[in-house]
């Protein structure tokens, strides 16, 4: 099948850039969008063509569905790819960027729908033989079920929106005392904010990590998984940083976990790139939290361990080709970290836009930097405070360590605060070191620093 002449991106940012260099890399002329804070970005110049789409506030621009349908016309792009964020799990944007005869790039609007709905994706994984946390089974929809579930489960109980995401829409219960109040709470939250009040009921799990499946697709009916990222370094349901592979897995829980991801995988018939994230209890069970349907921000360690190019395989898979790997050729070779740079106090958390008084990034062997950052760049206020990312890679994890922590001290971003220190400190610790965490580790750590 013949590959596009040209694609819109519906992002800014480092991934937005990314994106741009792989139509590069593959021939394929790119077209990036922009708010008018973003005129002087880094996409913006990179791209073959930009188009303007509104006003700073994302409501009036990157999710600006008629705006951006209109660029897409306007330019004569064949394809839009998403990106993160903004649209990338919006099937109602999909289903517009199809019905007008392009391209999404990007799974089905289908299978977007389910893995969406929480409770959905869940039945469905039940079926495919998923590992669930234990809990409600399905909606709950009165305190006298709610208490019911609690009677086999027992407290810690966290009650979620099934229409949730994005660490919204969540509430722990510990004791009997506090669960009527806390699911109404959570059911007439969950109306307001997301127009479903359906919550469910989760046992809560104290002390578990964060790792998730990276997984691809073809329209072909081939499905492979480039297996896992350790994600359990957070903040505020944030992640800091990311690894792969996880450090904490043994061959046997690796091939578990990750064939558990493909069977989630193949039950909606997925196509494209896509991450099962799991919990994963001290004991090495894990249980399924939720696919998210789109590339994801830590994607560049997966690419490293592999070799896999994600960004130019959803293209290329889109444009429909077939995976021309199979699962037996993937293997993982050494180490990879991730240290996600953001303009933001290193500790407090305060965003930090201004003006970028210089820019030196890292490199030398085995570094990576994917930022839209350049001296003179003005961070505006409007958007995430991601400014990029920092990832080395190295034969084990303790040389990728040395090697992220002479990258580190190679980095310089004048003008803005940025949270550099917070990676230093927390590359030198003991607990990251060891491997001796879980998903509250860095925000336990910070307190006991009183930082
Ligand atoms: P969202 O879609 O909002 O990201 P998730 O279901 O992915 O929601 O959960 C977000 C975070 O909340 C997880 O990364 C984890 O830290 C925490 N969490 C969710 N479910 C549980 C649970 N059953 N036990 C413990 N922590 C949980």
């Amino acid at each position: 099948m013949a590959m596009f002449h040209k694609i819109l991106i519906a992002n800014r940012g480092e991934i937005a850039v990314r994106i741009i260099r792989a139509c590069k890399e593959l021939g394929i002329r790119s077209v990036a969008v922009y708010s008018e804070a973003d005129r002087d970005s880094m996409h913006t110049r990179l791209a073959d063509e930009s188009v303007c789409i509104g006003p700073a506030p994302s409501a009036q621009s990157y999710l600006n569905i008629a705006a951006l349908m209109a660029a897409a016309e306007l330019t004569d792009a064949e394809a839009i790819h998403p990106g993160f964020g903004f649209l990338a799990e919006n099937a109602e944007f999909a289903d517009i960027v199809l019905e007008s005869g392009l391209v999404w790039i990007g799974p089905t609007p289908a299978s977007m729908r389910t893995m969406g709905d929480k409770v959905t994706a869940k039945k469905e994984m039940e079926i495919a033989g998923v590992p669930l946390v234990p809990g409600s089974e399905g909606a709950v929809e009165t305190i006298e079920e709610a208490k019911a579930v609690v009677k086999t489960s027992g407290f810690p109980i966290i009650i979620k929106a099934s229409a949730g995401g994005g660490g919204r829409g969540m509430k722990i219960v510990h004791s009997e005392a506090s669960l009527s109040n806390a699911f109404s709470m959570c059911k007439t939250e969950a109306g307001a904010a997301f127009g479903d009040d359906t919550v469910f009921i989760e046992k809560f799990l104290e002390e578990p990590r964060h790792i998730e499946v990276q997984v691809l697709g073809d329209t072909h009916g081939n499905i492979v998984h480039l297996f896992e990222r350790e994600c359990s370094m957070q903040r505020n349901n944030q992640k800091v940083l990311e690894e792969a592979p996880s450090p904490y897995l043994d061959p046997e829980t690796r091939e578990k976990i990750c064939a558990a991801g493909l069977a989630a995988a193949k039950a909606v018939n997925y196509v494209g790139a896509g991450t099962i994230e799991f919990l994963m209890n001290s004991d090495k069970s894990f249980y399924f939290m939720e696919m998210n349907t789109r590339i994801q921000v830590e994607h560049p360690v997966t690419e490293w361990i592999t070799g896999v190019d994600l960004i130019e395989w959803q293209i290329r898979v889109a444009a429909g080709d077939k995976l021309d790997f199979c699962q037996d050729n993937i293997k993982i070779k050494g180490h990879a970290i991730e240290c996600r740079i953001n303009a933001e106090h290193p500790f407090k958390f305060t965003p930090s836009p201004g003006t970028v008084e210089l820019y030196h990034a890292p490199g030398g062997r085995s570094v990576r930097v994917d930022s839209q950052l350049y001296t003179g760049y003005k961070i505006p206020p409007h958007y995430d405070s991601m400014i990029g990312k920092v990832i080395t890679h190295a034969r084990d994890r303790q040389k990728c360590i040395r090697r992220m922590q002479r990258a580190m001290d190679e980095l310089v971003i004048l003008g803005v605060t940025t949270n550099q220190e917070l990676h230093q400190r927390l590359l030198a610790n003991p607990g990251f070191q060891s491997a001796d965490f879980n998903i509250h580790f860095l925000e336990k750590w910070l307190h006991q620093m009183s930082l």
